[in-house]
């Protein structure tokens, strides 16, 4: 009785001594003025990698170069690195005594693409991608991540009395390929390293500098791609009644597909398929014996996803029996999954940059593209993964109200972040997201 009683106390004054709502927030103006202090003295040595990184891009699980510049980054603030996880992904380890292990990560890998910005450093580097050579370009700003995920650690390591655990900053290739996340994980992430208690990642996009877009819940589409092969009967234009015409299969599956839209999904629920590519026929006077058909698809949940995919083979098959052809090889790829922001990471998070950042801090809805740091979350560590703006205020409002010109976004030849500002709201919410989730595990929510 005694022993129990002796071990109710003890139990409620471990409660009295970590109550969660009675323990002091964290001091966010006074940790931004620290995160300020630092990044003035960090960010010329900031500014010279990223420059190096944009004018030497590498394609996706080509990143040599660039996963070596920031393994020896890491090595420099005392992290112990490993290379060539996942091909040419890099995994960075932070011990500062016991508590969570929070990831941060980056995408290393650029776009085979020509850049056409004229900026003094401007990439005029080319590879070689499936056989053949291409121009390589940071379009997508993966290079703006990787410059910020290097301050972030140094701001971090800089600021290590302020928490304890564990940090794994991850560089992740391939991105652009929706299989640099999967090299990872399938190369031991989780298992020869921990595996993180909360994960971080940021994009960037054609938003306002110093503005943040986040969401709770679903972040990012889940994306298939499509592949049909229409199976005809070729022959003479002038005689149809001889064959079996595979075109008219496709364009008819083109336009009844868009039923299970309309007709089939949830009018409120997020779908689209897309028909990018038909390749059928030579010539006016020939029906073709076969058209093949690629398209993407694209959806925000699971059930909204088989529903189409289901329509989508259903359409398919009954166009082909329409016409009294053979059934149509259907091929659906798995691409990226949907990323979903956990509600508490999220929920932390949130307070501390709201209180840093004001109204630049904003929950937006859901992006239509697809990003496979989903394969992290779905292996089971909680995450944000929010967007940062890139380009002046004033001309992202001009382009906004129909004053200015429309500017460029990802993935564009002329997309062209304004790195100062940019660089320095990566590191600063970063850093301050990563310091909510120190703060929160620590009050053992
Ligand atoms: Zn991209
Ligand atoms: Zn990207």
């Amino acid at each position: 009785m005694t022993r129990y009683l002796a071990a109710l106390l003890a139990s409620l004054a471990l409660c009295a001594t970590l109550p969660q709502s009675a323990r002091a927030e964290l001091d966010v103006p006074a940790l931004k003025a620290k995160i300020e202090t630092s990044l003035e003295s960090d960010y010329p040595k900031l500014d010279a990698l990223y420059k190096d990184i944009h004018a030497h891009p590498e394609i996706a699980f080509q990143e040599e170069k660039t996963a070596a510049k920031l393994a020896a980054e890491m090595r420099a603030l005392g992290f112990e690195v490993t290379e060539h996880v996942g091909k040419t992904g890099v995994v960075a380890i932070y011990n500062n005594g016991d508590g969570p292990t929070i990831m941060v990560r980056t995408e290393l890998d650029a776009l085979p693409m020509e850049e056409k910005t004229g900026l003094p450093y401007a990439s005029h580097d080319k590879a070689i991608w499936h056989g053949r050579e291409t121009f390589v370009d940071h379009s997508c700003g993966h290079d703006i991540h990787m410059a910020s995920w290097v301050g972030t650690a140094k701001t971090l390591v800089g600021l290590k009395d302020e928490w304890h655990g564990t940090l794994m900053f991850i560089a992740q290739p391939a991105e652009e390929e929706v299989a640099g996340a999967k090299a990872m994980l399938a190369d031991g992430l989780f298992t020869r390293f921990p595996k993180p208690d909360v994960g971080f990642a940021l994009h960037d996009g054609p938003g306002a500098y110093g503005t943040i877009a986040y969401r709770v819940g679903v972040g990012s589409s889940n994306a298939d791609g499509l592949f049909i092969k229409f199976h005809g009967r070729g022959g003479h234009g002038a005689m149809p009644q001889a064959t079996i015409d595979p075109v008219m299969m496709a364009a008819r599956f083109v336009v009844d597909v868009q039923s299970v839209i309309s007709r089939e999904k949830d009018p409120t629920e997020f779908g689209v398929i897309s028909v990018g590519a038909i390749h059928s026929g030579t010539a006016g006077n020939i029906i073709p014996d076969e058209a093949i058909l690629v398209g993407t698809i694209r959806t925000f949940k699971p059930e909204v996803r088989a529903k189409m995919l289901a329509g989508i083979e259903r359409t398919a098959k009954a166009v082909a029996a329409m016409a009294d052809a053979p059934a149509p090889d259907i091929r659906i790829e798995e691409g990226a999954k949907a990323v979903i922001n956990d509600p508490a990471v999220v929920g932390t998070a949130e307070k501390v940059l709201k209180a840093a950042f004001g109204d630049k801090m904003r929950a937006t809805p859901p992006g239509t593209p697809s990003e496979d740091y989903s394969e992290f979350v779905n292996a089971g560590v909680p995450s944000m993964f929010f967007n940062i703006g890139v380009y002046e205020p004033e001309r992202v409002a001009a382009a906004r109200n129909g004053t200015g010109p429309q500017l460029p976004g990802n993935h564009s030849p002329l997309f062209a972040p304004v790195p100062k500002p940019t660089i320095e709201t990566g590191v600063e919410a970063m850093t301050l997201a990563v310091l909510s989730a120190f703060d929160q595990r620590a009050q053992g929510h």
